[in-house]
């Protein structure tokens, strides 16, 4: 038992372990103390039971929801508002081959292309295949896309993309999704949302005081954060579709709640993480000091928009014969060195050659966000910088979303199913999620009658001050993992860079986990605590990766090295 605590300390759960024994009847219960008070001692903890746990409202975990939700009873938990997610951000659309010029192998080739040798090649043909079929289904559901005077799906093309695929909803895809998807959500009746319910820990045997490497997950762990109660959500299955981790950076287009608490939660319970050395940047975020990291879609650069210095000077031939349309890691690295060459602090996209009333047609959202900056598109460049945009790796799973944990699925970005390899292609993320959250639904659907609620498990520990002095110490530990990581795994990285963030993030991780132990739980620390977690996961894969390859450029190894690297870096807590 003592050996048991200590594993819990080490990778940081705050349960308390009661004894697994049946409350004793009322009557029994010792009468020197206020029955009110027993109670609420014996029940400080609410427990839900659900037959699929789904974490995330995003387009993974709403997907997922309504196709399992007519086997099975369905608790959605999202961290605040349900559409706010990266979903809901998402601006360039899905790519699919639907385009009667268009065949899968060209999609194929192009995802293989981009992911610089890494990518799983059958979950890439799984993902390319059975693409269209869900946007078919999206369209079933209610999602509005932009069609051509003859009612055909319009089709933009991205960089990266040898042919025009991306179906999209004007520059809205992600919020026209997210739109159909709530509304489906809302009507079902074996779905249940919470919203402002924020996922603290996965629950599985080692809250039981059990040993075992073969890990099973009944639920997690959850702070509502309205009324500040934490429950305990146990299911027969649980799909963690929280997204990405944008906010392990300075700089990055994600909103607020992407901070990787699925492969976080996840890693901590014994999962296997891969590939998070990956991290896309985009390449084109708008430069502003007032604009909180907004985007600047791709598909403004497939509209013939063209990057150039302050002077006008377009520059992207230097790096690729694609120009302005190669892919993602080309053109931000290719940004990043014009800005250290320059000492400039941005760079700048040009649509001014392009008619005006087509870029406001396009690009409304970016049109009129660019002029509430004070920025006319049309007859302006518009100042732009790189920022964490996407993460390729993430809870490994296989294809039919199952990560190494039993009874535990992950979909969407928080995922890792290696259709992305070293790098994503463009609008293949959208895809992957549909696609992957349906076959994980697929899967659960067989297996459900056979899964039951087992045991009973020990309540959250919420004991513990929080002394408003120590906020400080809060923001500042998130300020400085952000700030390092930008610094020193950003797009280009070196041994020495990689060294210096690795001892500084121990020490913060050091400092934050003694002041989570003594705390009462709060979204802020659950969060710095899982940014640090990320950030040292990020870390721990960069430096295992000793080449060049895709997003992860280290100038101590600039070259591609498949006689040693041509794998995926796996990490594992225990
Ligand atoms: C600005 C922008 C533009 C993009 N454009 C495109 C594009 O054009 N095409 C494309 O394919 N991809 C695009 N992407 C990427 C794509 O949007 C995301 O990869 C995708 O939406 C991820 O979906 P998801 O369901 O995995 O996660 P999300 O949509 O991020 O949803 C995650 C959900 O999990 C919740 N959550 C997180 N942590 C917890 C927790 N601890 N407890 C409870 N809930 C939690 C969040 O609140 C959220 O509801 C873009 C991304 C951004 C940021």
């Amino acid at each position: 038992m003592a050996d048991s605590l200590l594993r819990l300390r080490q990778v940081g759960l705050k349960v308390r372990i009661l004894p697994l024994v049946v409350p004793a009847p009322l009557n029994e219960i010792d009468s020197g103390v206020p029955l009110s008070a027993k109670l609420q001692s014996l029940h400080m903890t609410q427990e839900v039971k659900t037959d699929v746990l789904v974490i995330g409202s995003g387009i993974g975990g709403l997907y997922f929801a309504i196709h399992m939700a007519d086997h099975a009873k369905v608790t959605i938990i999202t961290k605040k508002e349900s559409s706010t997610s990266n979903t809901n951000w998402a601006q360039g659309g899905i790519a699919a081959t639907i385009d009667k010029n268009d065949s899968p192998e060209f999609h194929i080739s192009d995802t293989l292309d981009a992911g610089a040798g890494l990518c799983n090649k059958e979950m890439v043909s799984i993902l390319v295949n059975e693409g269209p079929t869900h946007i078919r289904r999206l369209m079933e559901l209610g999602v509005e896309f932009t069609t051509n005077p003859d009612h055909s799906l319009d089709l933009g093309k991205e960089g990266g993309h040898s042919r025009s695929r991306i179906v999209h909803a004007k520059d809205l895809t992600g919020r026209e999704v997210e739109t159909a998807l709530l509304a489906r959500i809302d009507a079902h009746p074996n779905i249940t949302l919470l919203e402002h319910h924020y996922a603290l820990e996965l629950i599985t045997e080692h809250h039981l005081d059990i040993k075992t490497n073969d890990i099973t997950c009944y639920g997690a762990y959850v702070l509502d954060t309205l009324n500040h109660k934490p429950k305990k959500i146990l299911a027969k299955v649980t799909m963690v579709a929280s997204g990405g981790l944008g906010h392990v950076y300075l700089h990055t287009t994600n909103p607020d709640i992407a901070t990787g608490d699925g492969v976080a939660m996840a890693y901590r319970a014994g999962a296997m993480i891969a590939d998070m050395e990956f991290i896309q940047f985009h390449p084109t975020s708008l430069y502003h000091p007032k604009a909180k990291s907004f985007l600047i879609s791709e598909a403004v650069r497939g509209f013939g928009g063209i990057l150039r210095l302050k002077d006008g000077e377009a520059f992207m031939h230097k790096y690729d014969k694609r120009e302005n349309l190669a892919p993602r890691d080309i053109v931000a690295r290719a940004i990043d060195s014009e800005m250290k060459k320059t000492g400039e602090e941005c760079v700048f996209l040009d649509v001014t050659h392009i008619d005006p009333d087509k870029v406001k047609e396009h690009f409304p959202h970016i049109h009129e966000t660019c002029l509430s900056y004070g920025i006319d598109m049309t007859r302006e460049m518009i100042p732009v910088v790189p920022a964490a945009h996407y993460s390729c790796g993430g809870i490994m799973t296989d294809s039919r979303g199952r990560s190494t944990i039993n009874r535990l699925y992950a979909c969407g970005e928080t995922s890792c199913t290696g259709v992305h390899g070293a790098n994503r292609l463009a609008s293949n993320s959208l895809l992957e999620a549909l696609v992957f959250a349906w076959r994980a639904s697929l899967d659960i659907k067989e297996r459900l009658h056979s899964i039951h609620h087992e045991f009973e498990f020990p309540d959250w520990d919420d004991s513990g001050t929080s002394s408003l002095e120590e906020w400080i110490l809060v923001a500042h530990n998130k300020r400085e993992t952000q700030e390092i990581m930008n610094d020193y795994v950003g797009i280009v990285r070196s041994d020495l860079r990689l060294d210096r963030a690795w001892r500084r993030i121990e020490f913060l991780k050091e400092e934050t986990e003694a002041y989570y132990k003594k705390t009462k739980i709060t979204p802020q620390i659950i969060e710095l605590r899982n940014i640090i977690k990320v950030a040292s996961l990020i870390i721990q894969s960069a430096i295992k990766r000793r080449e060049s390859r895709g997003l992860h450029y280290t100038t101590d190894f600039p070259n591609k090295d498949d006689k040693y690297y041509l794998r995926d870096t796996v990490l594992r807590s225990f």
